[in-house]
Formats: structure tokens, C-alpha cells, sequence
């Protein structure tokens, strides 16, 4: 059986990148799994343990990056994040194309490490655009939007070897962008 793909799947807190993606893993003909990260961040309304993240504590996530456990992981507006390597190694080996939404930092070294991932970066209109959007979401306070604005600015130069650069000014038209180009990449 062919190895399914790995696709690195990245942009800026708030640019709109879950909506996209919670519609491309509608698309069956696209065979994907989408890799289920470990963090230390709480929980926000709504996120179940084991579908959104395994949220764990502190510790815990230490003792996983002792025992080599993640194919990436990064430190991320103060929580841990990372990716469970047995899970995407399964579900590749196993023909599904396996997508890591995960932020440019852990992007960079899957790029690095997995030479035959594809890279997608999905870009916000314009960085005030974006403020607005983080404020009407309502789900995190001015001052931690400030820090996260700061960062998209940092990822948004960070993320110049990513292959796919794709501006995410009109929703459905970002969706087809990311399925073509997936679907490109799977012939
Ligand atoms: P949020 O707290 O908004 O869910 O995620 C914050 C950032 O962490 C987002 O850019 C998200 O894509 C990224 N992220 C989620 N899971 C992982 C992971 O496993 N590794 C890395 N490096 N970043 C992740």
C-alpha cells in the first residue's frame, strides 16, 4: 500500500485556519486523519479531550518528550505543544494522508526531519484584519491578543519555506485552494 501523505497545516491564531480545515476533512475523496496534538493550554469551551487535544498537565507532557514521544512539539504563547509520532506513523502506513495543524516553530522542524511533507500556510488578509477578528471571537483577553499579534507577525516571516502560501480573504475559495492542492499532491 502507498504511504498516505504528510501535510504540515499552518497559519496565524484566528486567520481562520480550523474553519477551512473543518470543511477539507468533509471531503472524503481526500483519505484524511487529522493528528490529534498533546497540550498543556486549558481547555476553551466546547474542546473535548481527545478530539480537539489531549490537554494534559505540565508534567505529564515532559515525560513525554523524554520518552521521545513527539514527531515535533514547540513552547507556544506559554503552553507545550506537540504531535504524537505513533499515531501519524499508523495512519500513514495505513494509506491515510495525516494533517498536523500545528504552528510554524513545530512546522519548521517536520519540514526539516520529513523532507516528503507538504507545507500549507494560510495567510490572513492583513494583520489588522486579524485583531479584529481575535477580538470578536471573544474567547481570549487584549493581552494575550497582543502577544498573539506579535507572534502571527514573527510566524508570518518564519513561514517562508512553507510550499503553499494561501490568503484567506473568502472562505470557500481558501477551502478549494487547500483540497486542489492536496489533491495535486496525492497524484
Ligand atoms: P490554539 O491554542 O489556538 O489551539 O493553538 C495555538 C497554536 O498552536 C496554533 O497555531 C496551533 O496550530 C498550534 N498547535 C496545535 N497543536 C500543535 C502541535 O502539536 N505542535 C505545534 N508545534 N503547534 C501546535
Amino acid at each position: 500500500m502507498k504511504k498516505g501523505l504528510l501535510i504540515i497545516y499552518s497559519g496565524p491564531s484566528g486567520v481562520g485556519k480550523s474553519t477551512i480545515l473543518s470543511k477539507v476533512l468533509k471531503e472524503k475523496d481526500l483519505n484524511l486523519a487529522f493528528s490529534v496534538s498533546m497540550t498543556t493550554r486549558k481547555p476553551r469551551d466546547g474542546e473535548k479531550d481527545g478530539k480537539d487535544y489531549f490537554f494534559v498537565e505540565k508534567e505529564e507532557f515532559e515525560k513525554a518528550i523524554e520518552n521521545d514521544e513527539f514527531l515535533e512539539y514547540a513552547s507556544y504563547v506559554d503552553n507545550y505543544y506537540g504531535t504524537p509520532k505513533a499515531y501519524v506513523d499508523s495512519k500513514r502506513s495505513k494509506g491515510k494522508n495525516v494533517i498536523l495543524e500545528i504552528d510554524v516553530q513545530g512546522g519548521l522542524q517536520v519540514i526539516e526531519k520529513c523532507p516528503d511533507a507538504i507545507s500549507l500556510f494560510i495567510e490572513p488578509p492583513s494583520i489588522e484584519i486579524l485583531k479584529n477578528r481575535l477580538i470578536g471571537r471573544g474567547t481570549d483577553e487584549i493581552s494575550v491578543i497582543e502577544k498573539r499579534l506579535k507572534q502571527v507577525k514573527r510566524e508570518i516571516k518564519t513561514a517562508k519555506s512553507y510550499k503553499y502560501h494561501i490568503i484567506n480573504d473568502d472562505l470557500d475559495k481558501a477551502v478549494n485552494e487547500v483540497i486542489e492542492i492536496i489533491k495535486k499532491e496525492m497524484n
